[in-house]
């Protein structure tokens, strides 16, 4: 039996996933040498998608990533009925979904080495200092500003509720790739703060899915001969913090203007959001911007029950529904075939009626059932 046939379709694809990762962060584009798992990758694919319906064996690793560029699964690799894209067209840079591949939620131990293993750290820390301050405020500061002039950075770090967890703080961001750099200035996406990615001549384009569902919008230009450079924060963090964050802090400001009160990452982040309405009824939300509902159904274990609540839910923004009408029916079949228990989802939309019932408010204006 060779080599190719002993790893499952699912294994494969996570492996191809990482390989895009990795290719993505690699600063020379077209590099020819490439590290060992983008080369064992490259080879099996090279074994499995032999010659089939006009498709043909990519040459080097460029050519497979050409091949795959927002082409689903199922396209390239017989016998598969994946509908996941790993790749964007036009950035060739890897897409959500491919990220939601390699990691999982918070509850699961692979995820949990890549997305996680400094969050850990920032967790144990705050933890052993008895300090949930420091911790949401490090939190927010990867949310809100996922690039930094090394000027704004060294004000962050000089922040008092940081001083703990400082030294964490420089791991999660790294110098701005010069594959962002269009001539001598990056771009900030004004949707997320992330910076864009250049496309041609004067196009940019947002590596999230959330920006990608509407129209680029070019935020602050920042000179990339700056003192001491740009920093931005890491591609898994920015992906999994900053992608939900931000939907997850939008949300904090809409139950706050319904003036309930609201804890961000109770209990150092077991869960995102504890919500306790006037009569002292409380609702758990953990909030998910994940573009594959059977990867989320499939790989999210539940809401914890400490600290307790009256009722839990997993809440999706509402673009991911409007891209994908199946989508709740996607997820509730994948969590049943995984023999995981049943879970209240919620489009955000949606979850706010249910709060305003329960607060017996009007609903909010333009809100769809
Ligand atoms: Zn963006």
């Amino acid at each position: 039996m060779s080599e190719a046939e002993v790893i499952d379709e699912s294994g494969f694809v996570a492996g191809l996933a990482v390989a895009v990762h990795r290719l993505a962060q690699q600063e020379v584009p077209g590099k020819l040498v490439y590290d060992d798992v983008v080369q064992r990758v490259y080879n099996h694919f090279v074994l499995r998608t032999l010659p089939h319906d006009g498709y043909d064996t990519p040459d080097s690793v460029p050519a497979m990533i050409d091949l795959i560029a927002d082409e689903p699964v199922r396209m390239w690799l017989p016998g598969s009925d994946s509908e996941a894209v790993l790749v964007h067209k036009d950035t060739r840079s890897p897409t959500q979904e491919c990220a939601e591949l390699i990691v999982g939620n918070r509850h699961d131990p692979i995820g949990e080495k890549l997305e996680n293993e400094i969050l850990g750290e920032v967790l144990d820390t705050c933890r052993a200092l008895d300090a949930p301050e420091s911790y949401e405020a490090f939190r927010r500061l990867l949310i809100e500003n996922p690039t930094l002039t090394y000027a704004e950075h060294v004000t962050e770090r000089a922040r008092m509720e940081l001083m703990p967890v400082v030294d964490l703080l420089d791991r999660c961001y790294e110098t701005a790739s010069a594959r962002l750099r269009r001539d001598d200035h990056y771009a900030q996406c004004a949707w997320c703060g992330c910076l864009l990615r250049p496309i041609g001549q004067d196009e940019w384009r947002c590596d999230l899915d959330r920006c990608r569902a509407r129209t680029t919008k070019v935020g602050r230009l920042i000179d990339s001969n700056t003192p001491g450079g740009v920093l931005h924060l890491r591609l898994p963090l920015r992906t999994f913090v900053t992608g939900p964050g931000l939907f997850e802090l939008d949300l904090e400001t809409k139950l706050h203007k319904r003036g309930l009160d609201v804890e961000m990452w109770p209990k150092f982040d077991t869960y995102d959001l504890l919500i306790t309405f006037p009569d002292g009824a409380r609702w758990a939300v953990d909030v998910k911007d994940y573009a594959n509902p059977r990867v989320l159904g499939r790989k999210f274990a539940g809401i914890p029950s400490d600290p307790p609540w009256d009722r839990a839910f997993l809440v999706v923004p509402d673009y991911r529904r409007t891209g994908d009408k199946q989508y709740l029916e996607k997820f509730r079949t994948a969590r049943e075939s995984a023999g995981r228990p049943p879970l209240a989802l919620r489009f955000v939309k949606k979850f706010l009626k249910d709060v305003d019932r329960r607060l017996s408010l009007p609903t909010e204006e333009g809100s769809d059932a």
